[in-house]
C-alpha cells in the first residue's frame, strides 16, 4: 500500500509509507489497512464503543497473537524501525501518527509489552549484532517475546550506576552472574530481561559495567512477585544465582555497557513523558465523569480540571513537536522536561480523580475494586519508574541548562574502592 492515493489502493500485508506523507495519508492508509484486515467482530464492538469485547479478543489467547503477528509483519507495529528490520522507516511524529490511528482502533499494542518493544527494541536496533538482530527483532515485531527490565538493585536505584550485581567471565567465554535486582515490572512472565551487571569492579563505576540479554529460562533466574499497594503485583525482586549467560547474549563492548543503558534510559524517559498526540486524555476522561456524577457544577473543582485539562494539552502538543523536531534523531535529554512535566500531571489528575468521587477513593468494596482509588494509589508511578523526578531536575540543571554537577568525589575512583574515606 502507498499513501499517493489514500484508501484506493489494493491492500497487502505489508504497509509502505513515504517518510514525506502528510498526517491525513498516514491516517487513510492505516485506516484502509485496519479495515481490510482487523477482524469484523472487533471493528463493529470499536465502532459501539463496547471495549469489553474489544479487550476479550486483545486476550484471547488465539486470536489476540495472530492479530500482533499480522499487525508485527505489516510494519505498523514498529513504524519507525528501519525497512530492512520489518519497520516502516518513519521519523518518531509520523511513527506516533501510525501508533495513535492504530489506538483510536484499539489495535495497538498492549503497554505491558513497552519494555520489549520500545526499550528492549532501540537498544538492540542501535547495539545488536547482526545475529542478535536476526534472532530477537522479529519476536518483538510479533509481540512473540515478552521483556523484563533488570537494572534496578536495593542499592542502586537513581545511583543505577552504582549496581553490584557481579559477571565474572569464566575459561570457556560465559559469563557467571550473581546478584540480586528489584522493582523489574512483569519478571515473573518475561522471556528476556534487560540485564546490567558489573564485570569490573576496579574500575570508576560507570566503566566496568556490560549489558547482556539475559533469557529467563536460564537456570539460577528467580523473580518473585512483590505486592504493590493497589493490590497488584506486577513488579519482582530477581535473584540471579550462579546463572550462566553466554557470551553472545552480550550486547556491546564489555565494560562498556553504560553507553548502552543511555540508549535504554532515554527510550524509557522518552515514552514514559505522555502521549505524542494532541487529543482526549485522561483529563477528558475526568471532564466527562465530573460531568456524569454532577461534581462538574462545583466551581472550585470544574477550576481545577480545566487546568489540568489546558496543562495536558500543552504536554500533547510539546510532546508532537518535540517529536517533529527530533525527527530520526534518538532521544536526548530534553525528554527530561517531558517526562517530569507528565509525572506532576499524573499527579494532579490522581488527586483530582478522587476528589471527584470521594465515596468511591475512600471506601470501595475490595471485591470491585475502585477506579478512582487505584489512580489515586497509582498517580505516583511516572515521578519514580525510568527515573525520579528529582533526578530528572538534575539532568535538566546539568545536560540542558548546562549548571555544573551534582558533586561526587568519587566519581573517578574504583568502583571497589569508594564509599572507603
Ligand atoms: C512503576 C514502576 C516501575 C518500575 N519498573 C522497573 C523495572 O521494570 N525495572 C527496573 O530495573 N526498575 C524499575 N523501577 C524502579 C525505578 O527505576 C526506581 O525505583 C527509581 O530509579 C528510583 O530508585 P530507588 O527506588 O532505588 O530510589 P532511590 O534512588 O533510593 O531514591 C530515593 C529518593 O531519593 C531521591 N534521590 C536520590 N538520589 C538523588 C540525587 N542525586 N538528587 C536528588 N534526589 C535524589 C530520589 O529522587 C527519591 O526521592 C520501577 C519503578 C516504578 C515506580
Amino acid at each position: 500500500m502507498t499513501v499517493t492515493e489514500p484508501g484506493t489502493e489494493p491492500v497487502t500485508e505489508r504497509v509502505t509509507l513515504a517518510a514525506g506523507a502528510s498526517d491525513a495519508e498516514i491516517i487513510a492508509a492505516v485506516e484502509a489497512w485496519l479495515r481490510a484486515h482487523l477482524p469484523e467482530d472487533w471493528q463493529a464492538a470499536v465502532a459501539r464503543g463496547d471495549l469489553a469485547a474489544v479487550e476479550a479478543i486483545r486476550e484471547d489467547p488465539e486470536r489476540g497473537p495472530a492479530w500482533f503477528d499480522l499487525l508485527g509483519d505489516s510494519g505498523l507495529a514498529t513504524p519507525t524501525w528501519p525497512v530492512e528490520h520489518g519497520g516502516l522507516g518513519l521519523p518518531a511524529d509520523r511513527g506516533a501518527v501510525v501508533t495513535e490511528t492504530l489506538a483510536r482502533y484499539r489495535a495497538e499494542r498492549h503497554n505491558r509489552d513497552f519494555v520489549g518493544l520500545v526499550l528492549a527494541g532501540h537498544t538492540i536496533l542501535e547495539w545488536g549484532s547482526p545475529e542478535q538482530k536476526a534472532e530477537r527483532l522479529p519476536a518483538l515485531r510479533r509481540g512473540r517475546e515478552f521483556w523484563c527490565q533488570l537494572f534496578s538493585e536495593p542499592g542502586a536505584g537513581s545511583d543505577l550506576a552504582g549496581l553490584s550485581t557481579r559477571a565474572v567471565q569464566q575459561a570457556d567465554g560465559t559469563w557467571l552472574v550473581n546478584g540480586q535486582k528489584v522493582w523489574n515490572s512483569y519478571a515473573h512472565l518475561a522471556d528476556f530481561g534487560l540485564l546490567m551487571a558489573r564485570t569490573d569492579p576496579s574500575a570508576p563505576k560507570h566503566r566496568g559495567i556490560t549489558y547482556f540479554l539475559l533469557d529467563m529460562r536460564t537456570p539460577g533466574v528467580e523473580p518473585r512477585p512483590l505486592k504493590q499497594m493497589t493490590g497488584n503485583a506486577e513488579f519482582n525482586e530477581t535473584f540471579l544465582t550462579d546463572v550462566v549467560v553466554p557470551d553472545s547474549a552480550r550486547i556491546g563492548p564489555v565494560n562498556q555497557g553504560w553507553s548502552v543503558a543511555i540508549t535504554t534510559l532515554m527510550q524509557e524517559r522518552n515514552g514514559l513523558s505522555g502521549r505524542p498526540a494532541v487529543g482526549p486524555g485522561e483529563a477528558d476522561e475526568l471532564v466527562a465523569r465530573a460531568v456524569g456524577n454532577g461534581s462538574w457544577e462545583d466551581p472550585v473543582l470544574r477550576d481545577r480540571l480545566l487546568e489540568a485539562y489546558v496543562e495536558e494539552k500543552v504536554l500533547q502538543m510539546t510532546t508532537v513537536r518535540s517529536f517533529v523536531a527530533s525527527g530520526d534523531a534518538a532521544p536526548t535529554a530534553e525528554g527530561s522536561i517531558r517526562k517530569l512535566a507528565h509525572s506532576v500531571l499524573a499527579e494532579k489528575l490522581g488527586v483530582l480523580g478522587t476528589d471527584l468521587e470521594a465515596d468511591g477513593a475512600v471506601a470501595w468494596d475490595p471485591a470491585e475494586g475502585s477506579e478512582a482509588a487505584d489512580r489515586f494509589l497509582a498517580m505516583k508511578t511516572y515521578s519514580i519508574a525510568g527515573g525520579t523526578s528529582e533526578i530528572q531536575r538534575n539532568i535538566i540543571a546539568e545536560r540542558v541548562l548546562g549548571l555544573p554537577k551534582d558533586p561526587d568525589p568519587e566519581r573517578h575512583l574504583p568502583f571497589n574502592e569508594r564509599g572507603r574515606g
